[in-house]
């Protein structure tokens, strides 16, 4: 990797310009007369590049992304699988990217058709009645489903039902959902399997409770097989079921919540259905629903109608009982374009063996790495990711999940997610997802196996790694609580020279 970067305003030189504008052939007005002087500034402390400088400055910025454009990039639960470009082509297409939310319904009919094509799509992956793409992310459609199940018992005069259970090794989103929304939220601990806690379920269900927020698979990538009995003392108690459905990759074309017994779900469709993700980009996180929160959707839902020459597709607002909008206009649309595409060109076979070689390319890590480093939770069959854990190393020579990680980048791969889930002491959650070919992932396995030997012999080597990377160990903390992106004060500290 190149060395330091010149910084851009260093290399700005007065009256340097990247861009002409022609002449202007209006009469020329004065800018205060327009604004009022008061929004005027008299100096704009912008650097003065060429075209080239900047194209230079970019590109070199960008070759210092790590992608999974680039390279494979096993972060477990984020599914960070490889998005066939066509699906881009077709999100771009003007007619798709040049609507305006605010279009009469006669003129945007095809994408009307889209959604409610997508829409019901979904509902038949998941096995549930109804799905909106409004909720903007995994999260967003958590606060949704949430926000449904308070509606749902204060509808049925149950608003005391204010405690949501949540296994431990839940996403950190899920707890934040459900407290969002006001409810208290009560943990359930995991077995010796990894999985939930029949009794302690049992034990924490009661007139109070308003739901389970379950992740199937769940985090530590292993299928829940008391799915439906969990399901049933829930609901025997009054309660609902929500699916974290973040893990669909595990089980398109295999198995269905739905007929699980949950009652509702949200799909990150930014990670399952081939949308690039990552760096707080749009997203979609769909939410499905069985009949009973069905009322409860946000509005408007897509509504096809049988017109006199064929069908017509409708924006429905008339929901009473509706929780409300949870994003303006529909939802971010060109991500449900994607996913469209996506499911389409896939069919259900396709999307049957999208869940099958994930499986099996997880499964494939897990054997071969088995003998290298400890698997989580006894080494069990996996769904789609498998989850390690870096004790053992630990013990041994002081090399953490995190040294093995930041060591994984010099070898040139991203690292796996850390310390995620929580209830695995130094956890190395590895996704392999599966657009990765059986070379891909031998060379991951080549390059883990040398990590494990450096962890025995040279265990300096992983504990200051990286050695590649422009900057080696941050301060991960100060970087996320103190991020500084400006270069504002630093060019007005130091005036670039004038001339050249
Ligand atoms: C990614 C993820 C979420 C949250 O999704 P966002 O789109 O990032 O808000 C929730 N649960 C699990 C298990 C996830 O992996």
């Amino acid at each position: 990797m190149s060395g330091t970067l010149p910084l851009i305003f260093d290399q700005s030189r007065a009256g340097r310009v990247g861009a002409r504008l022609p002449a202007c052939d209006v009469p020329r007005r004065d800018p205060a007369d327009l604004l009022g002087p008061e929004y005027l500034r008299d100096r704009l402390p912008l650097p003065e590049l060429s075209e080239l400088d900047v194209v230079r400055h970019f590109t070199r910025l960008a070759h210092r992304n790590y992608s999974i454009d680039q390279g494979f990039y096993p972060l477990g639960s984020c599914t960070m699988k490889y998005n066939p470009k066509v699906n881009e082509k077709v999100a771009a297409f003007a007619g798709f990217a040049s609507l305006h939310p605010l279009q009469p319904e006669e003129t945007v009919q095809g994408s009307l058709a889209l959604l409610y094509e997508l829409q019901c799509m979904l509902s038949e992956i998941c096995g549930m009645a109804a799905t909106t793409v409004q909720p903007s992310a995994g999260a967003h459609g958590e606060l949704l489903a949430m926000m449904m199940i308070r509606a749902y018992h204060r509808h049925r005069g149950e608003a005391h039902r204010d405690v949501v259970l949540i296994p431990d090794s839940a996403h950190g989103t899920n707890p934040a959902s459900a407290a969002r929304c006001g409810f208290r939220v009560k943990p359930i601990p995991s077995n010796a399997r990894g999985c939930t806690d029949i009794a302690a379920l049992e034990a924490a269900l009661n007139e109070n409770v308003a739901a389970l927020m379950l992740t199937n698979p769940n985090t530590v990538g292993l299928f829940e097989t008391d799915i439906l009995r969990i399901c049933d003392l829930v609901h025997r108690a009054g309660g609902l079921v929500y699916c974290d459905g973040a893990n669909m990759n595990a089980m398109l074309g295999l198995t269905r919540p739905g007929d699980m017994g949950f009652d509702v779900m949200h799909y990150n469709l930014h990670k399952t259905f081939s949308t690039p993700h990552g760096g707080g980009g749009p997203g979609c996180g769909a939410v499905s629903v069985q009949p009973c929160l069905e009322p409860y959707l946000p509005v408007p839902l897509i509504r096809r109608e049988e017109g006199t020459s064929g069908p017509v597709f409708r924006f429905d607002y008339d929901r009473p009982l509706s929780v409300g909008r949870i994003h303006s206009f529909y939802g971010a649309f060109l991500i449900a374009v994607r996913a469209y595409a996506y499911i389409r060109a896939l069919g259900a076979e396709g999307l049957r063996q999208v869940s099958e070689n994930a499986i099996l390319n997880a499964n494939y890590l897990r054997v071969r790495l088995a003998e290298h480093y400890e698997v989580a939770y006894g080494n069990q069959i996996c769904m789609h990711e498998v989850v390690l854990t870096a004790e053992p190393q630990k013990r041994r020579n002081g090399v953490r999940a995190l040294d093995i990680s930041k060591r994984l980048m010099d070898y040139g791969f991203h690292p796996p997610t850390n310390y995620f889930p929580l209830i695995v002491p130094e956890a190395l959650m590895i996704e392999p997802t599966e657009t990765e070919s059986k070379q891909t992932l031998d060379e991951f396995v080549n390059a883990m196996i040398s990590i494990a030997r450096e962890a025995q012999e040279a265990p300096e080597l992983p504990r200051s790694a990286p050695h590649t990377t422009v900057v080696s160990r941050l301060d991960e903390t100060a970087a996320v609580k103190h991020l500084d992106v400006r270069y504002e004060r630093l060019f007005c500290d130091s005036e670039p020279a004038a001339g050249d």
